[in-house]
């Protein structure tokens, strides 16, 4: 064994202020880790007495921490990222927001004090609340990956100074980890989506992070440049940063807090007269007050309305439907807030960037999964932000990348500028439509139009695929939408039209648009995500010998779509208009129905049972059979039309 292995591998730790995540990089790929149904860990530590533990003190670190906070403020310390490397002078202004008592510690560090259980009390400074965090989420990797884990890449906010990197190093040392890059998390999020990891990165391409957390919103704008000399990796210049150290989705709750509060004070006779304080409720209360305000949050971000049911006494229930449209004129104001930062950010960035935007945008951070963030800061940048990865993880996503970059594991991964593997839909049958040929450069669009084989389909399931083979099951998905909200047509008359873009950083938006109804839906992914190039040489290798039976098989699924369709179409009309044909076609049209009708039946049990050139050739006889039929339908439904 080599001394690299024996060190074991490098993990990347997204230290949130709110959340903190551990991730690694293998196989080609970042990914977060998971232990005991853990991967996103409340960046919050309570302290107990424990006479067994060192120093007499144990601390409960992440979800119960965090749950039970309103219970214990006194001995529960969140939010320590605020405190890291700054005097208590810098922290004046959070004090009235941290709920616990901060002091000044040596050299006029601010450090918090909790309140034990006997009442005596105990200083930690902000390194050591971090360590605690760092450490469980090293032990969390070492589960995970079932070997010690000794060195990380820690991500900081881009505006921190040397100080609170250096605090930020320290609080990695005191958790036994060698803190072997501090990288910032705007350039974090890019790495994630593979910008400036390519052989060919763009010099000067320009990136917007947008990073809305749980209670703070920074905003940073970067530029890649490429490094001078062989082999060197291109490096993010942050050219501006902004942002509002008090602003988040906490903000978000306690709107919804104190809407809930407002409203059970009324309906206990309480008209709320003189100043609204939540304080007045106890510590029960407020904690399930909160826990309903961010799950309502977090509803509507999926639904267009979420409702609470509280239990206030018994005979009093307060009961609550808040709407999608409610909550959004509520969070106005504080999504226009994030804009206004942004707003400086390019200003302050104007110089470098001159007249135009940025190339891209990036949203990070649990709070921009609301939907109406995510459509405001797309309206602002002017263009669509990326959102392919989850928002809480990619940070963490991106350390993974650059510990896998120092390690040398990312060189495996794919670096390239053309798109390896083709990229398609799922059409009827179980067939791929490829709408980007593997091989294509990026950025490629591609556009097609499908429609539906069912009457009356309200929704289209539009399935996005990657691979070379031509059925559904030899590819890879690479996500599911849905297009719903059509009316009701017959198949075959919405006209679905699905656009392919692939961008120069390799994010694929895949958008579909049914024109009659004018509905919409889409999708963003990052297809090369977890794909090596072994993979991509095998994919290739399997689409050679499956070549032709592939084709076969695809040439069989469009037969039948389109077989039965016919057989549909013709047989309604046989049963109208048949009587009006003459004996022996109407006998000759009932008899290639039944053949071809048939045909598809063995067809669809057993693909290889039907040979397809007699089936399209079963199906052409039936078609040129009907012609006559054809003629009379049409003059019919003429003379409906007169009448
Ligand atoms: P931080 O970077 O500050 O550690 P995160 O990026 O983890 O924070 O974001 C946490 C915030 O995201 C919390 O306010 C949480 O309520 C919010 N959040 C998480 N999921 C959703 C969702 N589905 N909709 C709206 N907000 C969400
Ligand atoms: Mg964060």
């Amino acid at each position: 064994m080599n001394a690299p292995q024996e060190k074991g591998p490098i993990v990347g730790i997204d230290l949130g202020t709110t959340n903190s995540l551990v991730a690694v990089f293998e196989h080609g790929a970042p990914r977060v880790l998971e232990a005991r149904g853990v991967s996103i860990l409340p960046s919050v530590v309570r302290y107990e007495q424990d006479p067994a533990a060192p120093g007499g003190v144990r601390p409960v670190v992440g979800e119960d921490a965090k749950a039970r906070a309103v219970e214990f403020p006194a001995r529960t310390i969140s939010s320590a990222k605020r405190l890291m490397g700054r005097s208590i002078d810098d922290v004046r202004a959070d004090l009235p927001y941290l709920g616990y008592e901060v002091v000044r510690g040596e050299y006029g560090q601010a450090r918090a004090r909790v309140t034990l259980e006997d009442g005596s009390s105990r200083e930690v400074t902000p390194q050591e609340v971090s360590a605690t965090i760092l450490r469980e989420l090293r032990g969390l990797a070492e589960s995970a990956l079932g070997r010690d884990v000794g060195r990380a890449v820690v991500t900081v906010p881009a505006y921190f100074d040397d100080s609170q990197r250096q605090a930020t190093r320290d609080a990695g040392r005191l958790a036994g980890l060698e803190v072997v890059r501090i990288v910032n998390e705007p350039t974090a999020a890019a790495l994630a989506y593979g910008i400036g990891t390519r052989a060919d990165a763009r010099e000067g391409e320009t990136i917007a992070v947008y990073d809305l957390g749980g209670g703070t919103f920074d905003v940073s704008v970067l530029r890649l440049t490429p490094s001078e000399g062989e082999g060197g990796t291109s490096f993010f210049q942050v050219l501006s940063t902004s942002g509002d150290t008090r602003l988040g989705g906490d903000d978000v709750d306690h709107l919804l807090v104190s809407l809930f509060a407002r409203e059970i004070r009324g309906l206990m006779g309480d008209d709320g007269a003189g100043e609204f304080d939540l304080s007045s409720f106890p510590p029960a209360t407020r904690r399930a007050l909160k826990a309903f305000g961010e799950s309502v949050k977090c509803r509507l971000s999926e639904d267009e309305s979420a409702s609470v049911r509280i239990q206030i006494n018994e005979g009093l229930v307060y009961e609550r439907v808040v709407t999608r449209d409610e909550f959004e004129s509520m969070i106005t104001p504080w999504v226009e807030r994030t804009l206004g930062a942004c707003g400086r950010a390019m200003r302050d960035a104007r110089e470098h960037l001159g007249d135009g935007g940025v190339d891209a945008v990036i949203l990070v951070g649990g709070s921009t999964r609301v939907p109406l963030v995510r459509q405001r800061v797309g309206e602002f940048f002017g263009i669509e932000p990326y959102t392919a990865l989850d928002p809480d993880r990619v940070v963490a996503l991106g350390a993974a990348v650059q510990a896998g970059i120092l390690s040398g594991e990312a060189t495996g991964s794919l670096l390239l500028d053309v798109i390896p593997l083709s990229l398609g839909v799922e059409t009827a049958g179980g067939a791929v439509a490829k709408l980007i040929v593997r091989n294509s450069t990026a950025p490629a669009r591609a556009t097609e139009m499908f429609s539906t084989g069912v009457d009356g389909q309200t929704s289209i399931k539009i399935n996005v695929l990657q691979g070379e083979r031509e059925m559904v099951e030899d590819c890879r998905s690479l996500g599911v939408f849905e297009l719903s909200g059509i009316p009701p047509m017959p198949a075959g008359i919405p006209q679905l039209e699905v656009e392919f873009l692939v961008d120069a950083n390799g994010v694929l938006r895949v958008r579909a648009h049914e024109r009659r109804s004018g509905k919409r839906a889409g999708l963003q992914v990052v297809p090369n995500h977890g794909l090596t190039r072994d993979e991509v040489e095998r994919i290739e290798r399997e689409s050679y010998a499956h070549a032709r039976e592939d084709m076969t098989r695809h040439r069989i699924a469009d037969l039948i779509t389109n077989s039965s369709l016919d057989l549909k179409w013709i047989g309604e009309r046989l049963d109208r208009f048949g009587d009006k044909l003459d004996r022996a076609s109407r006998d000759d049209l009932q008899k290639r129905i039944k053949s071809v009708g048939e045909m598809v039946g063995r067809a669809r049990t057993d693909w290889r049972s039907v040979e397809p050139n007699a089936l399209h050739a079963a199906k052409e006889a039936l078609d040129r059979a009907s012609v006559r039929l054809q003629e009379i339908s049409i003059s019919e439904s003429l003379r409906d039309g007169e009448r």
